[in-house]
């Protein structure tokens, strides 16, 4: 099951993340795309429209201060020759998203 935190996007972190990105419309509000943890940080992607290979995620813990941080993609894809991909970042906790099945969204929701 997915996490089911939402947090809402700073505006100033808003800006930030279309000046890093070429994303033209930045989410106002981003749910954690881990999958359901009880502890530590929460993840929520904002685009994947930034260099190749990377995704600005919106970080933040529920005492804490949220953060824009540029990770680079997961690289772990599913078993098969037509694995699926996760829609993850590199060393992410928490499960691959194509191990927690059934998966409500897609990656690029
Ligand atoms: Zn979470
Ligand atoms: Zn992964």
């Amino acid at each position: 099951m997915r996490c089911t935190h939402w947090r809402r996007v700073p505006l100033d972190l808003a800006r930030e993340a279309r000046q890093k990105s070429t994303a033209p419309y930045i989410d106002r509000a981003v749910q954690c795309q881990l999958s359901a943890h009880d502890e530590g940080e929460h993840f929520g992607l904002l685009t994947d429209a930034g260099a190749y290979g990377t995704a600005l995620w919106l970080r933040w813990h529920e005492t804490n201060e949220t953060e824009l941080v540029v990770l680079p993609d997961c690289p772990v894809a599913a078993p098969g020759p037509d694995g699926e991909g996760c829609c993850l970042f590199a060393d992410h906790p928490e499960q691959h998203t194509w191990e927690d099945t059934p998966r409500e969204v897609s990656c690029t929701s």
